[in-house]
């Protein structure tokens, strides 16, 4: 007789440990460990994933139901991937079932119908655009010129089958069957890539650490230094061993140079994993990825559990990225994972960046992490020289424009060369806001505590968090005042602007909203990479995007916005994103230049950046992380409350908050419970209490002990939403 332990897919902490099932005899020769099972559960049936196999009977004397049957013919978790999802579940303090069920890109009760080929349908254009084309053969013409191709999936979203099926017989466009993660072929392999001495010595060093003590290594490189040339070494000789690599990016969108340059170097060798996929897709590429079909395989961070079969291999790029924290549960960190998977798999973990996390360069001082620098450009191209421009300056001698005259003159300079430019707008919210100009009162959300977002093109206020809509008012609700309008400047205001100011300058736009439209945020990145636009406005995403070699300015409109959110990585933030800005202008052998534009030219994060002195900012930064006790000097925890009513909030806030106390004795600090900046969101009211210890596992204890505790009494308290965030990422 033959025993499972199962974890079932349950969400409730009450659920998360191992339940006995018995193996009934037909079902011995498929059960494995790592499969995914249906199973009977109180009244109903439910998925479970076996996590031992035993024939001896637990002790106790009660009922062991049988398993009613496995959904999956093989074992979707392989031994590491479930020793990981015990790992994240301790450290995160979230049930094992959530674990696995992030683990997977698909249901797991998808496990059972696995699609029967393991290839997807895939289009491309067959010639050059015909003359006539009907509308809607139209809107397949572009989606497909836009995105190199689709999936039949993706298409059948716009037109219907018959339309696809008449152009394909008209020879407009071809049908291909693919493997899912759509790879491509090797396009120039067989040419020489030689390292330059500092890249050498890196590859060395990262070679010794993998053969000796395996530590995690930090690659620090300046933009355009050449870290992407070392990863790929790295992989081919992870490959060579008969080995498979993880690369890791903070977004496929972002990072699609580099997945292009992979792609291009490894071919079929390497799958991509994008949000774009299909679930199908998705179940077929995580076999295959089982089946060690892929060499490499490229993704954001759920990519960190590909379940290959033999990992040799993690890079993390951009590791300070904060794409890489998750912010629903489980709420890991993707280093931390990583680190404990390389660990599991006896693999090397590299990280890489321009501007490492705080942390990450601690532990390397610390020694705990090997590391590496590269400390010039491959083209030797000088970094671009930053000018800060006070705009307090501007005001006090009449210039009440957006620009700074120097930006002024700069963006004359560039336009009359026929070089392009950046203009970045670094705020969480990229809109306009609308405030009085009397009494200075801001339009805020009526359910979340968040200023609404003014679209001009609807002329609408929007909530960005609960998507409320609201017609703006033409006199101010406070004060009654009719000087009541939209300030601050999104990338629209910004583009306008710049219109006025140069007529026949062309302009382009990008942030989140235009890239959440199908195809557009490539269509405006190619169109800035073919010299279509002098100009380009946008958020966060121009500085961390794609490399425009033809850019030689790139400015910031107004640094100190990141800088005033009341957040514990603030500084940081605004460090790396500025840095990362300034070094998008002048590659190659065309000499850049920066402007940041800002009313506090002398705080540190902007003064350092506008001298890329990474290891200045690191020792300002760390001086402020030791006095105020934050991260890495402290293990940090937030609890977050999220409740509709006030006063039962904080109620609740208030019982933890004492429940904490009382068992934290001298070890830990306990913070709150205070409002959160952000008080009120969905009309969820929010509270924090934040919890420092000296140690990792001083922490979980107490958390553990004390949600224990507060679960079993208070009843009370049962509309409240309680969300533990290890590690947080930021504290809003
Ligand atoms: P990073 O990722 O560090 O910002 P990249 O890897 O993008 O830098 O490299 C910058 C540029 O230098 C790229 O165009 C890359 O192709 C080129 N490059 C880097 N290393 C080499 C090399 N060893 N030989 C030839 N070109 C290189
Ligand atoms: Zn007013
Ligand atoms: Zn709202």
């Amino acid at each position: 007789m033959l025993f499972a332990s199962v974890i079932v897919n349950k969400r409730a902490q009450a659920v998360d440990r191992l339940f006995t099932y018995a193996v009934p005899a037909e079902l011995e020769g498929t059960a494995a460990c790592g499969s995914i099972v249906k199973i009977p559960f109180g009244r109903q049936h439910s998925e479970g994933v076996i996590v031992e196999l035993s024939t001896i009977r637990p002790p106790g004397d009660y009922d062991i139901k049988d398993i009613s049957a496995i959904v999956s013919k093989r074992p979707i978790f392989n031994g590491e991937l479930l020793a990981l999802s015990r790992f994240i579940a301790d450290y995160y303090l979230t049930p094992q079932a959530v674990v696995l069920n992030a683990m997977l890109p698909f249901s797991m009760a998808f496990g059972g119908r696995l699609p029967q080929a393991l290839t997807v349908k895939r289009y491309y254009l067959e010639q050059a655009k015909p003359l006539r084309l009907s509308p809607k053969q139209e809107l397949v013409w572009q989606f497909l010129q836009q995105n190199e191709g689709a999936s039949e999936q993706e298409l059948l979203k716009l037109v219907s089958s018959a339309v696809l099926k008449r152009m394909r017989d008209n020879r407009m466009i071809m049908r291909r069957e693919e493997r899912a993660a759509a790879a491509c072929e090797i396009v120039n392999s067989g040419q020489e890539v030689k390292l330059n001495g500092e890249q050498q010595a890196a590859l060395a060093a990262i070679n010794a650490e993998k053969r000796g003590a395996r530590r995690p290594f930090l690659l620090i490189g300046v933009t355009g230094s050449g870290k992407t040339e070392i990863y790929l070494r790295l992989i081919e000789e992870t490959i060579a061993e008969g080995r498979q690599a993880v690369l890791l990016v903070p977004e496929i969108f972002l990072s699609s140079q580099m997945v292009d340059f992979i792609r291009r170097r490894l071919g079929y060798k390497a799958a991509v994993l994008h949000s774009g996929m299909t679930a199908s897709e998705r179940r077929i590429t995580w076999e295959q990825v089982a089946a060690g079909e892929y060499s490499v395989v490229v993704g954001a961070r759920s990519a960190v559990f590909a379940p290959v079969p033999n990992l040799g291999l993690i890079v993390i790029d951009e590791e300070q990225d904060g794409g890489y924290k998750q912010d629903n549960a489980p709420r890991f960190h993707t280093r931390t994972v990583a680190q404990k998977r390389a660990e599991l798999a006896g693999a090397q973990l590299v990280l890489g960046s321009a501007t490492p996390s705080i942390e990450s360069y601690y532990q390397a001082e610390q020694g705990a992490y090997a590391q590496a620098d590269l400390t010039k450009r491959y083209y030797l191209a000088p970094l671009p020289l930053v000018q800060i421009c006070d705009m307090r300056t501007e005001l006090q001698e009449g210039n009440r424009s957006l620009f700074s005259r120097l930006l002024q003159t700069k963006l004359a300079d560039r336009l009359k060369k026929g070089e392009q430019s950046l203009l970045l707008i670094n705020r969480r919210g990229y809109y306009s806001f609308f405030s009085c100009r009397n009494c200075g009162s801001v339009i805020y959300c009526p359910h979340c505590s968040v200023p609404m977002a003014y679209h001009d093109s609807e002329r609408l206020l929007k909530c960005h968090y609960c998507g409320s809509k609201l017609q703006p008012p033409e006199v101010c609700p406070t004060c009654g005042s009719k000087a009541i309008r939209h300030f601050g400047a999104g990338t629209q205001r910004v583009a306008d602007e710049v219109k006025k100011l140069f007529p026949t300058a062309r302009v382009g736009r990008l942030d989140y909203d235009i890239n959440s439209q199908a195809g557009e945020g490539q269509r405006v990145y190619r169109a800035m990479l073919s010299g279509q636009y002098d100009i380009l406005v946008g958020t966060q995403m121009i500085a961390k995007g794609h490399d425009f070699p033809a850019v030689t300015l790139a400015a910031v409109m107004a640094a100190d916005i990141t800088l005033n959110i009341p957040d514990i990585r603030s500084a940081e933030r605004t460090f790396q994103l500025l840095t990362q800005l300034s070094g998008r202008a002048g590659r190659r052998l065309l000499q850049g230049e920066a402007v940041i534009q800002t009313y506090l030219p002398e705080a540190y994060p902007i003064r350092l950046a506008a001298d890329h002195d990474f290891k200045g900012f690191y020792s300002e930064e760390i001086k402020q992380r030791a006095e105020h006790n934050y991260p890495p000097f402290c293990a940090l925890a937030r609890i977050v409350f999220l409740g509709l009513d006030r006063h039962i909030t904080q109620k609740a806030a208030e019982a933890y908050g004492a429940a904490l106390r009382e068992k934290a004795g001298e070890y830990a600090q306990i913070c709150g419970p205070a409002p959160a900046p952000w008080e009120k969101i969905k009309d969820r009211y929010r509270y924090n209490i934040l919890i420092k210890c000296r140690l990792q596992q001083e922490l979980n204890q107490l958390l553990r002990d004390v949600c224990r505790q507060m679960e079993a009494k208070n009843r009370l308290f049962n509309d409240i939403i309680v969300k533990i965030d290890i590690d947080p990422y930021s504290v809003m």
